[in-house]
């Protein structure tokens, strides 16, 4: 391990679902130290809304009221993902670091941009906080990290799979948060691959009714809305007990594929090149955030076939209300049920609630027309 030129820093990356694990397991695996911040709360989002301007969107937040709560508990460094976005996600970097500096906080900021030099800003920065400057070490905590990456993802899927027909509710996901923490221990490929074994196996012992009418959901959306449970009121957990199975194509491994791995090392079509054929004939340029992907993924769920599609977005996202606007015309060519949420600090719980079960209803019911070769 070569740390002459650079001392490592305690270094914290914001809550989206299960990103801290990957990027801890690199941190640490590189000699450095990670400061993960507390579970996103109702504390979080109220520190962040109080210093952030009204109108921003609820991602942005929840973003920095995740970086006062790390370096309150001790980061020295944080790691900001940025882009060049068409929407506000192009501004989110600077404005963060503004407001952190104007509370006080001495962190040192990285501003990581992928778009940039993708691979090579991302080294730069790795470099940066663990100190560690051998290639040997990086690639290993690289491979390691983007392997768990694949391994979160598959156990979300496994997981969604049992939730949707578990005789007790909570039963799987209790298997599953169990499971993670081996995830995250695993120092090697070895291990790694160990712990994904048992973890699959823990999630199995789960009781599940295999007759139960289940309905397949595919959700799509402003991807930290999508990733983030806390944000979207654990959409995924909620529509699980009323019997979804629920789908995404958005996911770490998707976003993996798309900005980190280049072209010449990955196999098949990734989310955003699908993206691109599925979307074409509504919606003909990027648009900024997801937007092209919430898109192509309703042409897709629809020519999959599920059972009906959620789309969830902050309130005032710009791309995400050109999507909704596209929505209506869409459903010309095909009769997929879609169910637009916007989410703010402001949902109340209860009609969140009251709206999803509506809407396992309302797909019930056309499932069952469609079965009898009425619809
Ligand atoms: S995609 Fe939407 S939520 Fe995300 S930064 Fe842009 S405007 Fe905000």
């Amino acid at each position: 391990m070569n740390k002459k030129n650079n001392p490592k820093i305690k270094v914290t990356v914001p809550h989206m679902g299960n990103l801290y694990i990957v990027v801890s397991s690199l941190i640490k695996s590189l000699g450095g130290e990670m400061i993960i911040p507390p579970t996103t709360s109702k504390k979080t989002l109220s520190l962040g809304t109080k210093h952030s301007p009204e109108s921003i969107c609820l991602p942005y937040k929840l973003l920095l009221g995740n970086y006062i709560e790390a370096i309150e508990h001790g980061a020295e460094a944080v790691i900001m993902i940025s882009s060049p976005g068409i929407c506000r996600l192009g501004e989110y970097s600077r404005s963060i670091k503004n407001a952190l500096d104007d509370l006080g906080y001495k962190a040192k900021y990285i501003d990581l941009d992928l778009y940039k030099g993708k691979f090579m800003e991302m080294l730069h920065c790795i470099k940066s906080v663990t100190g560690n400057t051998n290639v040997v070490d990086i690639a290993r905590g690289l491979i390691l990290a983007f392997n768990k990456i694949f391994v979160l993802d598959n156990m979300d899927n496994i997981l969604s799979y049992y939730r949707a027909r578990e005789f007790e509710t909570g039963t799987a996901e209790k298997a599953f948060n169990k499971s993670l923490k081996w995830i995250d221990q695993a120092s090697s490929r070895k291990e790694l691959k160990e712990a994904n074994i048992e973890a699959v196996r823990e999630i199995q012992k789960t009781e599940i009714d295999e007759n139960r009418e289940v309905l397949n959901v595919d959700l799509t959306g402003e991807i930290f809305m999508v990733l983030d449970p806390f944000s979207n009121q654990h959409i995924e957990r909620e529509l699980g007990s009323l019997g979804v199975q629920t789908k995404r194509s958005m996911n770490l491994s998707g976003w993996l594929k798309t900005a980190i791995i280049p072209k010449f090392l990955r196999k098949g079509e990734t989310h955003l090149e699908r993206a691109f054929r599925f979307a074409k004939p509504y919606l003909l340029r990027d648009i900024g955030g997801d937007a092209i992907e919430s898109i192509s993924d309703v042409a897709y769920a629809t020519s999959k076939g599920v059972d009906g599609l959620i789309h969830v977005s902050p309130f005032t996202c710009m791309p995400e209300i050109v999507s909704q606007n596209i929505f209506p015309r869409m459903k010309q060519d095909g009769v997929l049920p879609i169910l637009a949420l916007v989410l703010d600090e402001q949902t109340g719980r209860a009609g969140f609630v009251t709206r999803l079960e509506a809407f396992v209803d309302l797909m019930k019911r056309r499932k069952r027309l469609v079965a009898a070769g009425m619809a």
